[in-house]
């Protein structure tokens, strides 16, 4: 589903997916996604390097493969990896993006989505700069909800999901500082494009 020409969309992107105004990093951890795959999941996730301490350019390092991993006593465990995200939200909600959507950024590993494995296949990923758990800043929220927004309108979006939601054995970000009402809310979406139990009921 894209929009017209003349829409928002078209104001909100450049070609391949890339978020006008966003800052980009371009980077080489991405491939296409299969044929005719629509894009339809956004997984949320967060990140910090090393994990709680905010600001820095080590997530930008990490992934475009030149963080210097003798830099702190967290880091080697980090060695070799090749991995991304689409975009990630700083603390002061500053968008930084590393892949164009309309490719696969390396975000969520093995993983399942009402049924569909591989994730990476049909979702974007972004990556709020925090630490699983914990609470994420009102900028943060501004600026997700912002994008949610933007990538409706160019993007057939049908729902939202936390890295532990896909990957439930393995990962547990974004965590329960997470407010998924909060973000419904700002949205206006409905229950059913959020993971079970997060919004309303179960
Ligand atoms: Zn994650």
């Amino acid at each position: 589903m894209r929009a017209r020409s003349g829409t928002r969309a078209d104001a909100a992107w450049l070609a391949g997916g890339w978020l006008q105004g966003a800052t980009r990093c371009e980077t080489p951890n991405r491939n296409t996604r299969p044929a005719q795959m629509p894009i339809d999941l956004v997984v949320i996730h967060s990140i910090s390097l090393p994990p709680g301490r905010f600001g820095g350019d080590a997530i930008e390092q990490l992934f475009t493969n030149r963080l210097d991993c003798d830099a702190d006593p967290y880091y080697p465990r980090l060695r070799g990896l090749a991995v991304s995200s689409h975009f990630v939200l700083r603390r002061d909600g500053a968008v930084l993006q590393f892949v164009g959507c309309d490719d696969r950024a390396w975000h969520a590993g093995m993983s399942s989505w009402r049924g569909r494995g591989d994730c990476n296949d049909f979702s974007i990923g972004v990556e709020l700069e925090g630490l699983e758990g914990q609470a994420f800043e009102p900028a943060q929220y501004d600026a997700l909800a912002d994008l949610l927004a933007a990538l409706a309108l160019r993007y057939p979006i049908e729902g939202v999901a936390g890295h532990e939601h896909v990957a439930p054995m393995r990962k547990l970000d974004p965590g329960a500082g997470f407010e998924w009402r909060r973000l419904a809310a700002a949205l206006g979406w409905p229950a059913r494009y959020f993971p079970a139990g997060t919004v309303a009921g179960g």
